[in-house]
This record gives C-alpha cells, sequence and structure tokens, in this order.
C-alpha cells in the first residue's frame, strides 16, 4: 500500500540573496518550498527560512514592507531557519556594526568576522549530524561568539559554534544550500514535520 506522506509548505524569504537554491534544497529534502515577498504570504506556512545576502539590505525591506513584526511573531509560533544573513536576523545581539535584529535565538554574532569576500572558504567538519563529515561553505560570513544556555551547537568552525539549534528554530553561518549534501535542510524539514505533530 502507499502511504502518502504530506509534504510540509517552508516559505523562503525571497527578497535577496540565494532563495532559489535553497528552495531546490528543500524540494529535494521532501518539503514544498514557497517563495516569501509579502506580511501575507506568510499566512499557512509551516516553516520558514531566512536565507543569506546582505542582512542591512533584508532589514530594510522588511522594515518597509512592515514585515518586521510579523517575521518575529512566525518565529514564536513555527519553525525557523537562519543561514548567514538569515543567522544574523534572528540573533539576539549583533554586532560590528550592532544592528536591529528579530532577537529571537539567544546568540550574539559579529559580522564579516572571517575578513572580506576573497577570504570566503570551504571547510569540512565533524558534526552532530549522522553520517561523514559536514561540507560548510562560508562567504562573508558571520561568527556566533556567544550562545545562551538553550541553544544546542551541531557544528563548529575551530572552536565556534557554526550550526545551532534553539527549540524550533536554526542557525548557520554558512550556506547548506550550496553543496549537495541535503542532510541540514533535511534536519530542518524534520524540525518542521515533529513541530506539526504537537
Ligand atoms: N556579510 C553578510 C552580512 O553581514 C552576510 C553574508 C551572507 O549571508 N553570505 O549581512
Amino acid at each position: 500500500m502507499n502511504v502518502q506522506v504530506k509534504r510540509p509548505r517552508i516559505g523562503i524569504l525571497a527578497i535577496q540573496g540565494d532563495y532559489a537554491a535553497h528552495a531546490e534544497a528543500l524540494a529535494e529534502s521532501g518539503a514544498t518550498p514557497v517563495e516569501v515577498r509579502k506580511r501575507e504570504e506568510l499566512a499557512g506556512l509551516d516553516g520558514l527560512i531566512l536565507p543569506g545576502g546582505e542582512s542591512t539590505t533584508i532589514l530594510k525591506f522588511l522594515e518597509r514592507g512592515h514585515l518586521f513584526d510579523d517575521l518575529k511573531q512566525f518565529c514564536s509560533t513555527r519553525p525557523v531557519f537562519g543561514t548567514c544573513a538569515g543567522a544574523i536576523l534572528l540573533a539576539r545581539e549583533v554586532r560590528n556594526p550592532s544592528q536591529r535584529s528579530l532577537g529571537v535565538l539567544d546568540i550574539v554574532v559579529e559580522r564579516n568576522a572571517y575578513g572580506r569576500q576573497i577570504d570566503s572558504s570551504i571547510l569540512f567538519s565533524d558534526s552532530k549530524l549522522p553520517g561523514e563529515k559536514l561540507e560548510m561553505v562560508f562567504i562573508r560570513a558571520p561568527r556566533i561568539v556567544e550562545t545562551g544556555p538553550e541553544v544546542e551547537v551541531l557544528a563548529r568552525r575551530e572552536e565556534m559554534a557554526t550550526l545551532v539549534r534553539q527549540g524550533s528554530l536554526m542557525a548557520a553561518t554558512f550556506h547548506p544550500e550550496l553543496t549537495t549534501d541535503r542532510r541540514v535542510h533535511k534536519a530542518f524539514v524534520d524540525l518542521v514535520n515533529s513541530s506539526l505533530q504537537h
């Protein structure tokens, strides 16, 4: 007998940055991706990805489109995954320079902490995800310099956390959508599916 598994609908904030690659990664990880540009489009989503890009630009768009408060509210009710600039938006505190954020994830981040674009790098590291080492693509990445007590660290670069989870929120300082390894997106889709069962 064929068991029909319902695919969760996961939004991707599609303002700027690499949202198309996230959509592909989500589709390959068992979810239905939905591009989000307006506050009304958050309704009915089971989860959301805040992609990489330039956090200052994304922030301006959120403020202009009156999305900031809706997004903050969404983070308290549904799973959200922020990658790179998205992780900066979720953070409790942003440094270098200081900037407004949703403040929902108990981490402190320092922007552009590993140098300029030209110094962007790819590393393989052990992680808490099952399987081989995790490929991490860093592009003008932020560094997580503090994690609160509720934050679980799933991967690191040297001593610094690069992939974290706190309840139904996840953040990565690298770009999992730019590799062919789907374990990080699958972990987020699992989080969304388990939140739907409760
Ligand atoms: N440097 C960007 C910022 O500070 C983040 C880079 C990225 O998302 N790849 O917003």
